[in-house]
């Protein structure tokens, strides 16, 4: 992946004022990178910091897979998903599997704040980098 970073921004509803407050805070890095979001925690987002944010569907209407889709087809390099842990939602199954499509691609997730501390501070957050897939490798590869 490139220094400039293809980021997406995607808050449960209750966990939507932690990110909104990270995303103030991260402004000034942030803006530097390419973001993407689910509907409402973008259109919150730009609003409240003047970002210019990709704003893809609602989450419950289909952000989360169209987030999961361009994982698989390598158009996002971080996940910043702050999903919460004490409430069922309507989409969990599309939740589940975007997920899922972090791990098996290997993207740099963060789902809580102090995570996404530690990947903003990262050098390797404005440098170039290669991850490595290698316990999913073959199987992706081969169906390429
Ligand atoms: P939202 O979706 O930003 O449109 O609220 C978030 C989600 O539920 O995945």
């Amino acid at each position: 992946m490139k220094p400039k970073k293809r980021i997406a921004l995607v808050a449960h509803d209750e966990r939507k004022d932690d990110l909104l407050d990270w995303i103030t805070r991260n402004a000034k890095v942030l803006r530097n990178h390419d973001l993407y979001a689910t509907g409402t925690t973008g259109g919150l987002a730009a609003e409240k910091c003047g970002l210019d944010i990709h704003r893809l569907k609602s989450g419950p209407l289909g952000g989360d897979q169209q987030l999961g889709a361009m994982i698989a087809d390598g158009k996002l390099d971080l996940l910043i998903f702050f999903w919460d842990p004490m409430a069922a939602q309507p989409h969990d199954v599309d939740v589940k599997a975007l997920l899922r499509m972090s791990v098996l691609y290997n993207i740099p997730s963060a789902c809580n704040r102090s995570t996404a501390d530690f990947m903003i501070s990262s050098p390797l957050f404005n440098a170039e980098y290669t991850p490595t897939l290698k316990d999913y490798g073959h199987y992706i590869n081969r169906k390429l």
